[in-house]
């Protein structure tokens, strides 16, 4: 019989008024691994780190604490702060310590978050935690400008838009999740207004994927020559684990279906299946989920289920974004943008712009299939 164990252990200290350090310690039967970060209270900013390996098996192990140094500066609620850290450390010596350093950093964002609840309860004594968070707009470190946060961190910091392999010129663009009136209740977007405003703004095609909704094939088709628009059909589904894009689905679904349902029924039809902004609310008010990593994420069984992840939604944070694409890229996911419109003057925040040339549904279908697209900021309010 196999007997395998492995503990990880972070502590947080509070140094002084100004001062968290994070202790982290891994060991397993093969690594032991420990950690020190010593992080500032008012940026969030790692200002020192120590790592020993205790015991090693693999060449690059000792190499690892060296590297450990590049990641002083950087500041742990900035953008794109856990990829830098899986590039830095993770990728060119190890990831145990990439994910250890990674785990250190997110309960100390937490540790500050529980302090600056205390400092406020001073003055408010009733206030609660969930409260406390929804109006704590100074819990974020501001900013530093572009070129300070390049001298402060090694490796350039990550755009809003998830990288794409090739940039993509040209082909079909396409607002691939739009909400309309009175198909979906909480639009408040007729759905000739809300296609002459895309066809205004230069988007090339919209999709209607209004709530748990059918659209008749026939009257989009309809709609599409009135208005000389590539006009197409979705439908946003909501399931046991967060709501569904779909495409090429007639299936009139009503009420909460389970996801594994919706996948064989999107399957059986040859369609195709995105998850929604995958992790609304979850950065923001979800206290249970603060230090959710994206390796934690990636686990999500809900990721093995989807052909594709939305990346970009107007609905949500940015750092929820930027959460959901480091997760997609990590999966190795294909990526979309859509701007979620409920409003006439939403559509089009974000798209997806596809190689393809796309005049119908079963061309969106396919090209969706061959994963030759990428979302794109279009009109970011
Ligand atoms: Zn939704
Ligand atoms: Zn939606």
């Amino acid at each position: 019989m196999l007997r395998y164990e492995r503990n990880k252990i972070i502590g947080i200290e509070k140094e002084d008024d100004h001062t968290l350090i994070a202790h982290g310690m891994l060991d397993d039967d093969i690594y032991s691994i420990q950690l020190n970060v010593t992080i500032s209270l008012d940026r969030l900013e790692i200002l020192g780190i120590e790592g020993w390996w205790n015991r090693w098996t693999t060449p690059g192990g000792p190499r690892a604490t060296e590297l450990l140094e590049k990641a002083v500066g950087c500041r742990i609620e900035e953008e794109g702060f856990s990829q830098k850290v899986h590039k830095i450390v993770g990728r060119q010596a190890c990831r145990h310590f990439a994910n250890l350093l990674l785990e250190c950093c997110h309960s100390a964002g937490e540790a500050s978050l529980v302090i600056r609840w205390e400092e406020a309860k001073k003055t408010d004594k009733d206030l609660s935690l969930e409260a406390f968070l929804k109006g704590d707009v100074s819990r974020k470190p501001k900013a530093a400008p572009a070129e300070q946060a390049e001298e402060e961190c090694p490796v350039e910091s990550r755009p809003l838009e998830p990288a794409p392999k090739k940039k993509i010129t040209g082909g079909t663009l396409i607002d691939l999740h739009v909400h309309t009136s009175p198909a979906s209740p909480c639009s408040s977007a007729p759905v000739d207004q809300l296609i002459e405003e895309a066809k205004r703004i230069g988007l090339d095609g919209i999709c209607l994927t209004d709530h748990n909704y059918v659209w008749d094939s026939e009257a989009v088709e309809k709609l599409g020559k009135e208005h000389g628009f590539l006009v197409l059909r979705g439908n946003e589904i909501t399931t046991d684990q967060g709501d569904m894009v779909v495409f090429g689905l007639d299936k009139d679904i009503t009420g909460i279906i389970r996801l594994e349902d919706l996948r064989k029924d999107v399957l059986a039809a040859g369609g195709f299946m995105i998850v929604a902004h995958p992790f609304r609310g979850f950065l923001t008010f979800n206290i249970g989920q603060l230090g959710l990593t994206p390796e934690k994420a990636m686990e999500r069984p809900l990721f093995k289920q989807v052909d594709a992840v939305e990346v970009l939604n107007s609905k949500v944070t940015e750092d929820e974004n930027n959460f959901a694409a480091e997760v997609a890229s990590g999966l190795g996911l294909p990526v979309t943008g859509g701007s979620d419109a409920h409003e006439v003057t939403e559509v089009g925040t974000y798209a997806t712009r596809f190689a393809a040339d796309i005049q119908n549904e079963q061309d969106l279908i396919a090209a969706l299939k061959s994963e030759d697209y990428e979302p794109v900021v279009f009109r970011k309010q």
